[in-house]
């Protein structure tokens, strides 16, 4: 658990003990089709998920579709949402398949047994509407929306009956038949349950339970022209699926009671047989990001990003894309807890998770953002000189790379600081404080390899620095500090030129300013950080990771052929740039360039 920071209240969690019978727990994780998903939903997917694993070897949890609503809805979010949670889940225990075979591929995923879709039981649910108008707890209104909403009544003033609500039975299941025939226009009538118009809650001054949207459904097609509502919909269809506890965000606390009395209803007709129980949870929110389908999708379609999946996206598709090990989600998720308090939580603390799971993952490798170039004046060999190195630190079964060296190499321009130039002028003739790495006339240690002196600087006509002409110390190969030799600080990677491969990096910044976008103007647009992405194009990676990144595309167009529901993505290849960061590689990548996207950077470095 992240503590909650200074000043954030926290509500002990009411707890109700689970009761634990012989029927097996059941979760599900429910989304509507009407957007991709993002990390809000990866809190609900573990939790689902987590929930049924602690029940092992009965717990279960449902995938289930709930695509009601077919103006919102498409094949192609039904299709990402399946690929994201089977990411998001990869390489954890499967639930044991002990339900009736798999009959298609596209079912098959960490979930327990098929997809479940909510259009399967549109049948189901219009058959228990009509048996709510059979026992007098449902009826057709026809007041307008507007009239409808003045009807409703406000928080402090109860609502007052419709005129319609008065219809007789028959009328009713006539009204009905027509509605469903296609005979009425959209808007013209609405099924409502009949409750109470004076209950102080809002829920259930007689919620609707089917409207008219003359419109084709993904996978139902042009079969229904009347569609359940969400909250009528959803105690059923947890029911059929016997879904034991039902666990959803706590803006439907004020809809259990509705919940409840559509299962009090519906359960003494026989047309469902289980009782779930909805249990509320607290949203997740992030600092510096938003977490709203509406939203996200305007950020697409305004071209704020590149689409769903760009790197800077709070998408699982983009954190996907950007490099986020779908363990480090994982991780996230467990440390923010379960609770129903609401609160923001620092992208930081995800970060956090990013860096611990990579820093264990990740091959490390050298790689120049910004190159500058150095010549070995004393190189004495003929051909390149080789160092073999390990690719991870800690991790011996990684196994080691090649890297080469020689009289032409390149280094960071970062990690040369030209006092003698105008660089050094406009500090006061003096290097930042705490510098250690190269200076004119002084020593670095190029890692692994030697030490060398800088005994020139060649400088464009502005002055920048373009080359500089040094000497090794041959006594200093591979980490050696010779007695009577002071030792050297400063330590920095480098290319050899010859063998380094050009490449691009993108790296990203927050996407938005402010800790809650749109706070101050009520325009989360407003808030956008106009500098979220740099690109550098002239990038030099070391050839162990040009090999790799061959070897990365060759599999994945193997696995493509194979049509396989494991996925391999680019962004598995992913390395720490030592000194830089952890990079991912991007999926624009080519045989000839590579693309990496940086992951997230070394440290927290990210200044308020
Ligand atoms: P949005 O507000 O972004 O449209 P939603 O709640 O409408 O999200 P659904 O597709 O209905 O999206 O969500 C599927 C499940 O994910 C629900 O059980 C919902 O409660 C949960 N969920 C959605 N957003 C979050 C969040 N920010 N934190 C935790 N759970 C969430
Ligand atoms: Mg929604
Ligand atoms: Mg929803």
């Amino acid at each position: 658990e992240i503590p909650p920071k200074e000043g954030e209240e926290v509500k002990e969690e009411e707890s109700e003990p689970i009761e634990i019978s012989n029927v097996p727990i059941t979760t599900r994780f429910p989304p509507e089709p009407n957007g991709y998903l993002h990390l809000g939903h990866a809190k609900a997917v573990s939790f689902n998920f987590a929930v049924a694993r602690m029940f092992a070897p009965d717990g279960r949890c449902h995938m289930r579709l709930d695509d009601t609503n077919p103006s919102k809805e498409n094949q192609e979010y039904i299709d990402s949402i399946l690929e994201d949670v089977r990411w998001i889940q990869k390489n954890t225990e499967p639930f044991s398949i002990a339900e009736p075979a798999l009959d298609k591929k596209e079912d098959e995923g960490p979930w327990f047994g098929k997809v479940h879709k909510t259009s399967d039981s549109f049948q189901l649910i219009y058959d228990c509407a009509k048996a709510l108008i059979e026992n007098g707890d449902a009826y057709v209104d026809s007041l307008s929306a507007e009239e409808m909403k003045e009807y409703r009544g406000t928080l402090t003033e109860p609502g007052k009956d419709s005129p319609y609500r008065t219809r007789t039975v028959e009328e009713n299941l006539d009204l009905f038949e027509k509605m469903k025939n296609g005979e009425c226009a959209e808007g013209e009538h609405i099924v409502r349950a009949k409750i109470d118009m004076a209950s102080p809650n809002v829920n259930m001054r007689d919620p609707a339970l089917f409207r008219i949207k003359h419109e084709s459904h993904p996978c139902t097609g042009d079969e229904w022209c009347i569609y359940p509502m969400y909250d009528f919909s959803h105690p059923i269809q947890d029911s059929v699926e016997g879904i034991t506890h039902s666990l959803c965000t706590l803006e439907f606390e004020d809809h259990r009671p509705f919940y409840d009395w559509t299962l009090d209803k519906l359960l003494p007709t026989g047309l469902i047989q289980a009782r779930p129980r909805q249990i509320e949870f607290s949203r997740l929110n992030l600092k510096y990001t938003v977490l709203s389908k509406r939203k996200l999708i305007q950020l697409v379609e305004e071209k704020v990003v590149s689409g769903w999946d760009d790197p800077r996206m709070p998408t699982l598709s983009g954190m996907r894309r950007r490099g986020c090990p779908p363990e480090a989600l994982r991780l996230f998720c467990e440390r923010v807890g379960i609770s129903k308090a609401d609160s923001f939580i620092d992208v930081g603390d995800l970060e956090n998770c990013i860096r611990e799971t990579m820093d264990d993952t990740s091959m490390r490798a050298f790689a120049i953002l910004k190159p500058l170039k150095v010549t070995i004046t004393n190189w004495q060999g003929s051909s390149l000189e080789e160092f073999e190195v390990p690719r991870h630190p800690k991790k011996e079964e990684m196994g080691d790379r090649t890297v080469p060296f020689g009289k032409h190499l390149y280094i960071e321009r970062e990690d040369f600081f030209d006092l003698e130039g105008p660089e050094g002028e406009a500090n006061g003739g003096r290097k930042p404080k705490g510098f250690k790495r190269l200076l004119p006339n002084d020593k670095v240690r190029l890692k692994y390899a030697y030490v060398i002196h800088c005994d020139e600087v060649i400088r464009d006509e502005n002055g920048e620095p373009i080359e500089l002409k040094c000497t090794l110390l041959p006594e200093t190969r591979a980490g050696v500090t010779p007695e009577g030799m002071k030792r050297v600080k400063g330590i920095i990677q480098w290319v050899e030129a010859n063998t380094a491969i050009k490449c691009k990096i993108n790296q990203y910044d927050r996407l938005f300013k402010t800790e809650e976008p749109g706070k101050a103007t009520g325009n989360f647009l407003d808030d956008v950080n106009p500098d979220s992405l740099e690109v550098l194009d002239d990038c030099l990676i070391e050839p162990s990771v040009a090999m790799d990144t061959l070897g990365m595309l060759a599999k994945i167009r193997n696995n493509e052929k194979e049509d396989s529901n494991d996925k391999i993505y680019h962004s598995e290849l992913a390395y720490q740039f030592e000194r830089m960061g952890y990079f991912a590689l991007d999926p624009e990548t080519t045989s000839g360039k590579p693309v990496f996207n940086r992951v997230v950077t070394l440290r927290d470095t990210w200044a308020v």
